[in-house]
Parts: structure tokens; sequence; C-alpha cells
């Protein structure tokens, strides 16, 4: 199975529900907290989507001063937070009034540094050219907008609300309203498709000079109306090896224009603009999930919050925090976690840190199955750290997999 934005979610869930040592990149934010903010809702259902979200956009106001209130909640030892990640469902059906008092309600909250990266998801259709400089202003330096495609077929397939033109139009408010750092989510692997129709896709994006790119393979989430059809054969999902050759392509093409790979699904202009947020979940960093559905980690512990917005907010107006479950993570569960989440990086696991911290020699652990991955040419061992190669990135969970069986 290739990687997806689905599959970084299933992490999420199974390590108990969207950092691994050794980031390159900004010393810093291997140790500062993250903030996640889930927004749920959305205006209508997408085929494919399992995300929590819900269509009664009604109760946005009442929602936002609940997750105000959590946000005053929080109790943890938190380090200084560098990155806020509003994600969701549809973040872009609140107003720029309730965006700027969530920043501003976190920032009173925790010590958020000045140069901090403070992201914001956003659908094509749900966005005026007023809505974007309101954001700006709010404190929102960088935009991730839910594209997934530039053709109006594609969008009809995976029933997304809006057209190819939104899209550009989005795109294009988001750069006159003077966001300089945007990122663009792709799909592939649709019914059909092929290299060209992809390729076409990738084209359109890269016409925006986007700092960021995530190409999600699609995948087909139980009960999900969109594998309901699959099942009952309305359409034949495009094949095993279609779709790797669509993963192998994307990484090559991208490559040759100028961004790189620096995990499985995602793509930036340049070290700088890799997403900082998102590297956190894949290191060894503290992050705190607010919302319904939203997951923490702190200190090896992981919680996560009810999957319901009725539920959670009756659990705030109550003054109780609305955490479903918490789990402290053996030392075994640990070792899986890096594993599974570091060979998504190019940068691989540290071998030294990884022996360093779980007190085991990492060639007595894995060396056959390194040697195993390399003579495939899956895996090479690169100034100590043990990392996929481009052709290996395709099976990474598989490959995670073999490497958890020695543990
Ligand atoms: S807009 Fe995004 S979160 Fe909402 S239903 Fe569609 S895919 Fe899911």
């Amino acid at each position: 199975m290739i990687w997806s934005r689905r599959s970084l979610v299933f992490w999420y869930y199974v390590i108990n529900e969207r950092n691994l040592t050794n980031i390159l990149v900004n010393a810093n934010h291997e140790k500062n907290t993250g903030i996640y903010i889930h927004i749920p809702f959305c205006v209508k259902k997408c085929a494919y989507c399992d995300f929590y979200s819900i269509t009664d956009l009604e109760i946005i106001p009442s929602f936002v001063q609940s997750l105000v209130r959590e946000v005053k909640m929080v109790d943890a030892p938190v380090s200084d937070v560098d990155t806020i990640y509003i994600g969701g469902g549809t973040p872009s059906l609140l107003n720029p009034e309730n965006i700027g008092c969530l920043i501003d309600t976190i920032c009173n909250r925790f010590c958020v540094i000045s140069a901090s990266e403070i992201t914001m998801e956003v659908n094509p259709g749900t966005v005026t050219p007023e809505k974007f400089a309101g954001y700006r202003k709010a404190g929102v330096n960088r935009i991730n907008i839910g594209v997934q495609s530039f053709s109006d077929q594609s969008l009809d397939f995976l029933s997304r609300i809006h057209t190819a033109d939104d899209a550009v139009c989005c795109i294009k408010d988001a750069r006159r309203a003077g966001f300089e750092n945007i990122g663009l989510d792709l799909i592939y692997g649709l019914p059909e498709q092929t290299e060209k129709t992809w390729r076409f896709d990738l084209e359109s994006a890269l016409k925006f000079t986007p700092q960021h790119l995530s190409c999600y393979m699609l995948t087909y989430e139980p009960d999900t109306p969109m594998t309901m059809d699959l099942m009952y054969k309305r359409f034949k999902a495009l094949s095993e090896g279609k779709t790797g050759a669509l993963f192998d392509f994307t990484a090559r093409f991208l490559e040759e224009n100028g961004y790189l790979q620096y995990e499985v699904s995602n793509f930036a202009s340049s070290i700088k603009t890799r997403s900082s947020h998102n590297q956190k979940y894949w290191s060894n960093v503290p992050y705190i999930g607010l919302g319904p559905s939203a997951h923490s980690f702190i200190d090896n512990c992981r919680s996560w919050n009810v999957r319901s917005v009725n539920k959670y907010m009756q659990r705030i107006q109550a003054g109780q925090r609305p955490v479903a479950e918490t789990e402290i993570l053996d030392t075994k569960q640990q070792m899986m976690e890096v594993i599974y989440l570091r060979l998504r990086c190019v940068e691989g696991i540290c071998m030294a840190d990884f022996e360093t911290r779980f007190n085991v020699c990492f060639n007595q652990s894995f060396g056959h199955v390194v040697d195993l991955f390399e003579s495939k040419r899956f895996i090479k061992i690169v100034d100590g750290h043990c990392r996929l190669t481009s052709s290996g990135m395709r099976f990474s969970d598989s490959i995670a997999a073999r490497f958890i069986e020695e543990i």
C-alpha cells in the first residue's frame, strides 16, 4: 500500500487517531510545541472523506466559543509554541474575526514565538478576497488550499463543491491578499487517471509557483459513499500498479521542477517552505490538538478528544476537558512510531539517536532487514541514517511493517 494523507490519519488512530528526532531543519522545531485546531464543519461531505466534520453551520458561533474555552483549559506544561495549524473540515467557513479570536486566545494562553508558522486550511468556494485579507490581518501567514484537481471532471467525481475556476480564483485571491507561503493539496489515483491527466493537474498547480505541494493518493476509506460505490461496482478503481506509477511520476516530475520530496506525500520548493507543523507529527515533538477528534502528544502520552461536536460542546459547557481517551506509549510502541513515521521522511531514522533512546543496537536488531531492502534498492544508509530511496518511498508502510516484526 502506498502512503497517503489517510495513512497518516491511520496513525493518529492506530497509535491510538494527521516528529521524530533529527529533523535537519530549524532545530527548535524539534523542541517547540505545535498547536492543531480542528474546525469540524464542511458545506457538504465529499464522497471519499472520513475526516470528522458536520454540515450544520449554524452552530459555528457557539462552537468557536467552546474552542476558546478549551484553549484556556489546557493544563499540560508546554514548551514555547512555534506552529499553529487551523485545519478541518473547512476552517475558511469561519470569518476572520473568529480566526483572530482563536489566534489571540492561543497567544494569550501560550508563549507563542514571534516567527511562528500559522497555517490555515482553505477550501475554494468558501473564501473571498475580503476573507483572505482578514485572515492575514488576524495573523495567518501560511495558507493551504484544498484544490485537489484542476479538472472539473475529477472534482465532480470527488464531489467537491468547487470548480477548477474556483480553485484558480482562490489561489490568485490568496496571493493578492499578500500570502507568500501557499501550499496546494492535490489528489491522484482517480479511476481511469493517466499520467497525462495527472501531469495536467501538476502543471496547472506549478503555474502558481506554490511554496508547497501535498499530493495524496486517493484511498477508499470504510463506509464512505465512494467506497460503497466501489463495492457496488459503480466504477472501477485504478490498479495498484498504475497508481504506483503515478506515485513515482509525481516525485520525478516535481523534482525536475524544483520541488523536493521531504515526506511520502509532501514536496516543498525549499527547506524553509516545508511544513514545520506537519514535521512535528513525524518527530518526537509535542503537539496539542484542540477541537472534536483532535489528537495531542506530549511526553509519550497520546490523548484524543471526543469525535462529536455536540458532546464536545456539552463537555466544555460543563467545565470539563473534552478528552475521550489517553494512552501512555510503552517502549515498543515508541519504537514502532519512530520507525513508521521516520521512514516516511527523507532524512530517515538517525541510527545513533535510535540506539541512545532505546538502548538497542540498530544493526543487531534490524541489520538483515536493512540488507534485504538495500539489495532491492529500497533503502540506503547515508550519514548514519537509514532512509528509503525514492523507489522505496512507494512501499514505506510495508517496509516499516517488516522492521516492526523485529521489535
Ligand atoms: S472539504 Fe475536506 S474535510 Fe470537508 S468533506 Fe471534503 S475532504 Fe472532507
